[in-house]
């Protein structure tokens, strides 16, 4: 079998997606890979497909139980032989997975970090034909990120203590240049193909919400989207408390998620969500790493959180089966103080006091981007994408930013006056000094430090302090002015070169109240559009089978089939095995499972509806 074979055969796709052919033929041809791809790109099929084609096993190194747990299952669903050990398992368990490992029976082993510095682990390794290692979410090596794990420096002796050196290939999400390196460093890769696939998830929709009201509209879009799943992050345990009580009052089927709930009440709520029996989550930050649920439709931020990274991440948990979904972002200026003050009880107990005030720096210049990426008024979509130093071309309109109407307004003269007044304070103060000057505002700390008698005083007391965030934001980006880092940030000049040009103009976008509805995104089809009202019907259906099945073998639903693969088989109505076979996601051994009770559901569905036009293919 070759690469493509394998693919159809176990997962039952026709095609590899951007970047993972490319991971997946340097694997194959014996070179070490680093392949940086956002989440739901499709990773674990880089080293997957190859594990299946080396004659040796391939273990995985994992930070995250409940994520093995899930892939072993999706593995064994798919007719793949894999384990995993890690510390849910006994002692006895974990011997005689060993003594299974070594007569044969796994191509794939999934460990912890920590595994790889246990005795009986090791000397297993040693006797054993190991063709590959893959360390997955790789940037847990790098004290950059902010997952880093001690233990994941103990990999390359472990690879060193191998009778052969296996290949290496290591993944992750994260795409800063210093992870990047040091994961290739760390990892001592050797000549490397490192491979970088786009960040842009088309099929999210972005947008930031400014309110007060937040639980009003949290419960307002529940309302108007039931039978979806989505995820609620809130910035902390209390808040997650708040905002949960509050939906189960409203009768939603809710459950909750965060550090302060005692193990065993974790695994069960994450569970509930799971397998959908409660498809709506209110958790905070602690949840979410290792959840593969495909079907996950919105995910709303209650706060800001504290940097892009985590945004992306959180809120990419979002539409992993690739059908449309929600990201949403309710901000307050609260939200900053919240993370401000979250950021100063961080932990630096592990950390060397020579890089805690670097990383404080840092912690601090995230929250700044964020709040940017909050307060912006252009596209939100090539925000984040510019961030992860991807180049964009023009508005997304697929965002809330996009949709939404706004003013242009030529500010070019308040730009002036407020630059004037930064160059005034000559750096030493921050943005609410800078703001109440240039607005005049009759203050003990304005009239305090001086600042009352500054040329630019009151001179811009015509706007209103929105319209001048939003101006002094937009200079920000701009490069005009520049934020400093630290805890009390200044406000300081920038390269303000181009103003001496009389004809540059500084043009600022003002929204207006009213949001266009959403549009459909002109040339870009969805699958979903072939479903009749029919259609919808029979996917409900299939629904409620897998739903039984997923019951009856006690798997997660989406691990049965994902709404896609649902979806698919409503719009090629599929009425024999070949058909069925040409379904996406439909693999063989999945087929040998299920393939006959869906196909049958399908034709009962068809006999009962004569004539019922389920999907039209144009
Ligand atoms: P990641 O680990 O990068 O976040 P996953 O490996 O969990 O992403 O894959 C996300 C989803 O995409 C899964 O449901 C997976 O089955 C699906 N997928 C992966 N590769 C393909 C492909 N070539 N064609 C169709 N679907 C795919
Ligand atoms: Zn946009």
């Amino acid at each position: 079998m070759n690469a493509t074979e394998v693919l159809k055969q176990y997962f039952g796709y026709d095609s590899f997606r951007e970047g993972q052919e490319t991971i997946i033929n340097s694997i194959i041809a014996g070179r070490d890979s680093l392949a940086i791809m956002p989440t739901g790109a499709g990773k674990s099929i880089c080293y997957q497909v190859p594990a299946l084609l080396f004659s040796g096993i391939t273990i995985v190194i994992s930070p995250l139980i409940s994520l093995m747990q899930d892939q072993v299952k999706a593995l064994n669903e798919a007719g793949v032989h894999a384990a995993f050990i890690n510390s849910s398992l006994s002692e006895s368990q974990i011997s005689k997975a060993l003594e299974k490992a070594s007569e044969g029976a796994y191509k794939i082993i999934y460990v912890a970090p920590e595994r790889l510095e246990s005795r009986d682990f090791v000397r297993f390794s040693q006797k054993v034909d190991i063709s590959m290692v893959t360390v997955d979410e790789a940037h847990c090596i790098s004290q950059w990120g902010q997952d880093f794990r001690p233990s994941y420096l103990k990999i390359i002796d472990f690879v060193k203590s191998l009778k052969k050196r296996p290949i290496l290939s290591a993944f992750t999400a994260t795409a800063t240049e210093e992870v990047k390196n040091d994961i290739a460093c760390i990892l001592s890769l050797q000549n490397p193909n490192i491979v970088v696939t786009g960040f842009d998830r088309e099929n999210l929709y972005y947008r930031v919400e400014s309110i007060r009201g937040k639980d009003e509209f949290v419960i307002d879009y529940i309302e108007k989207h039931p039978n979806e799943s989505g995820i609620i992050y809130c910035a902390t345990r209390k808040n997650v408390d708040a905002v949960h009580e509050k939906l189960l009052k409203k009768g939603v089927p809710v459950t909750k998620y965060h550090a302060g709930m005692d193990n065993e009440t974790r695994k069960k709520s994450q569970d509930d969500f799971i397998y959908d029996r409660a498809p709506i989550i209110v958790a905070t930050n602690a949840f979410g790493m290792g959840i593969d649920k495909s079907n996950v439709r919105y995910v709303i931020h209650y706060n800001m959180p504290q940097s892009m990274e985590n945004y992306y991440q959180e809120a990419g948990r979002a539409g992993r089966d690739g059908e449309p979904s929600q990201c949403i972002l309710l901000f307050s200026a609260q939200d900053i103080i919240i993370n401000k003050f979250l950021l100063e009880r961080k932990d630096f107990s592990d950390i060397p006091m020579e890089d805690i005030e670097l990383i404080q720096q840092r912690d601090l210049r995230r929250l700044q981007v964020m709040e940017g990426y909050c307060r912006t008024t252009s596209c939100l979509r090539n925000y984040i994408l510019d961030y992860f130093g991807e180049k964009t071309s023009g508005p997304c309109d697929n965002c809330g930013n996009c949709h939404r109407e706004y003013r242009e307004v030529d500010m070019t003269e308040a730009a002036k006056w407020m630059i004037n007044c930064v160059a005034e304070t000559r750096g030493r103060y921050g943005l609410t000094i800078v703001l109440g000057t240039v607005m005049g505002a009759n203050r003990a700390r304005l009239k305090e430090l001086g600042t009352v008698n500054y040329k630019s005083y009151g001179k811009l007391s015509a706007y209103s302090e929105a319209a001048l965030r939003i101006l002094l934001n937009q200079l920000i980006l701009d490069g005009y002015l520049y934020q400093t880092e630290e805890q009390y940030s200044v406000l300081k000049m920038g390269d303000i070169s181009p103003l001496k040009n009389p004809y540059t103009q500084i043009i600022v976008k003002m929204y207006e109240e009213k949001e266009k509805p959403a549009k459909q995104k002109s040339g870009k089809k969805r699958k979903t559009d072939a479903l009749t009202g029919a259609g919808y019907d029979l996917f409900e259906k299939l629904r409620s089978l897998r739903l039984a099945i997923a019951r009856e073998e006690a798997l997660p639903p989406y691990i049965v089939f994902s709404d896609k693969t649902l979806i698919d088989m409503c719009v090629k109505v599929p009425q024999n095995k070949a058909e069925m076979l040409n379904v996406s996601g439909v693999g063989a051994m999945k087929f040998e499972k299920y393939g006959q009770r869906f196909l049958n559901a399908i034709v009962e569905y068809q006999l009962s509806h004569p004539g019922a036009v389920i999907s039209i293919d144009e």
